[in-house]
């Protein structure tokens, strides 16, 4: 397996699944999340006073999505709901895209918005079609869970827009052997 990329990610991103965790799990999931991170050498409370545009390494993320896997019992639903709800608590989910139902124009943005996020890889849009797209994500590799997240990141993005009967799929995955990791996802609108 190649190693995690070199770079990192904005500490907002970990508040949102910091808040999904607190909302699921109360302070005491909280507590077992801070106890686990703690026995890989990363404080929980140090992230939490963070400013969401600091940077947290890619390696802290995926030991992140680690810890909250062994949390949620190993159900990788969670993790996708996890990024599901996330981007609805993030700045983004709450100030812009509610305002925007064009989800096609949202991914005429994505390449930028995806540069805001991550210092390193890039976002491709494949595909912009009314009830379809494909995305791929190039030159970026933090782990499996990161892939289940991010694929739950985008659909509820389309849950934000309102689009009904969304079906995500990551046919082409890095951890499984192939160049790039590339999302499908369609929708009724
Ligand atoms: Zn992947």
């Amino acid at each position: 397996m190649r190693d995690i990329t070199d770079g990192w990610c904005r500490a907002g991103m970990i508040h949102g699944n910091i808040e999904y965790i607190k909302k699921r799990k109360g302070l005491e999931g909280i507590a077992t999340l801070d106890k686990i991170l703690k026995e890989e050498g990363i404080s929980l409370t140090q992230i939490r006073n963070l400013h969401s545009h600091d940077h947290v390494p890619l390696a802290t993320l995926a030991k992140f999505f680690d810890a909250s896997l062994i949390l949620f019992d190993g159900d990788l639903e969670k993790i996708r709901d996890m990024g599901r709800e996330s981007i609805k608590v993030s700045f983004l989910g709450r100030t812009i895209l509610p305002y925007i139902f064009s989800v096609n124009y949202i991914l005429t943005r994505a390449p930028e918005v995806w540069k805001d996020h991550y210092p390193v890889g890039e976002l491709v849009v494949l595909e912009n079609e009314v009830k379809r797209t494909r995305i791929v994500v190039k030159n970026f590799q933090v782990n499996k869970l990161w892939c289940i997240y991010t694929l739950g990141y985008f659909i509820g993005i389309g849950e934000l827009c309102k689009l009904k009967n969304i079906v995500g799929t990551e046919p082409k995955c890095v951890h499984e052997g192939n160049d790039s990791c590339e999302f499908e996802l369609s929708w009724e609108t």
